[in-house]
């Protein structure tokens, strides 16, 4: 089982892009996929689930009791049997999100929640928050390869550099590495030169340039992934290559962030004049 960290901004796309990479591994290349979202918005896994209402482990846990949480109650199985749970969050104001996050991964590890024979466990986590909480899945090596979604927006470029600048700390001793840059695009200017630019300068590869499509839109409306909603269609092709390019993956790499923020400012600029 390969465990699978997604980490970026806010609102860049992870969950999407998750469920929506999910589905194509399962209807294309016979996977069989988890998803655990580790977001206290906790709507990972609302694409796959069709809407299916799901239980946070957080809740349940404060509703029920720890002797009372069963993977009955909180994992949900989905399209093409993908399976789904959400860790949620703490009470607004009050607890600290990360500390849930790795409360609920224990959990579901000590219930025996993620199956023998998964061949990918996706962790969708949050990661624009310089927090130690949301590095939690990496700090305790509960994911070994990290990828993370970026578009050419200056916030979404400062947030992935500042994730590997948390990956490398905690490389050396759970041996976690990243396996790539995920472009989710925003259609900036030069945006695909900029993201490849990027990625040398860290170390690692694109792993893919996944476009920005309406039909990803439409297809959420109806509670659903592109591929399910429209196997044939482009952006269900660009989600397959996307699928593709992580199953056969094999670069992992201790990535070189860039350390002043002038420099990577500088990136982001350069790419925004010559467009
Ligand atoms: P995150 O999980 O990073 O917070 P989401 O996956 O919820 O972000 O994405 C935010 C919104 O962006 C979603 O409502 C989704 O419809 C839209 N979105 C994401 N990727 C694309 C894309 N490639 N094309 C069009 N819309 C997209
Ligand atoms: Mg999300």
């Amino acid at each position: 089982m390969r465990k699978i960290g997604i980490y970026g901004k806010g609102g860049i796309g992870k969950s999407t892009t998750t469920q929506n990479m999910a589905s194509a591994m399962a209807y294309s290349f016979g996977k069989k996929v988890m998803i655990h979202g580790c977001d206290p918005k906790a709507d990972a896994t609302r694409m796959i689930l069709g809407g299916k209402p799901q239980d946070t482990v957080l809740d349940t846990l404060r509703e029920l009791g720890e002797e009372n949480v069963t993977l009955d109650k909180v994992v949900k199985k989905g399209f093409l049997g993908i399976l789904g749970v959400e860790s949620g969050g703490p009470e607004p104001g009050v607890g600290c999100a990360g500390r849930g996050i790795i409360t609920a991964i224990d959990l579901m590890e000590s219930l025996g929640g993620y199956p023998e024979d998964l061949d990918f466990l996706f962790y969708d986590v949050l990661g624009d928050v310089v927090c130690g909480g949301f590095a939690m899945p990496m700090r305790q090596g509960k994911a070994q390869e990290i990828y993370i979604v970026t578009s050419g927006e200056m916030m979404a470029v400062y947030a992935a550099n500042n994730i590997c600048k948390g990956l490398v700390k905690y490389a050396a001793r759970t041996g976690i590495r990243l396996g790539g840059i995920i472009c989710n695009s925003r259609k900036v200017d030069k945006e695909l030169e900029l993201m490849e630019e990027f990625c040398d300068r860290l170390g690692t590869k694109l792993i893919h340039f996944v476009p920005r499509d309406n039909i990803v839109q439409k297809a959420e409306f109806n509670k659903k992934t592109v591929i399910e909603f429209d196997p044939e269609c482009k952006q269900a092709h660009e989600y397959e290559k996307l699928a593709e390019n992580i199953i056969n993956n094999e670069d992992f790499v201790i990535p070189k962030p860039i350390m002043k923020m002038d420099e990577l400012e500088a990136l982001v600029v350069k790419y925004g004049i010559i467009g």
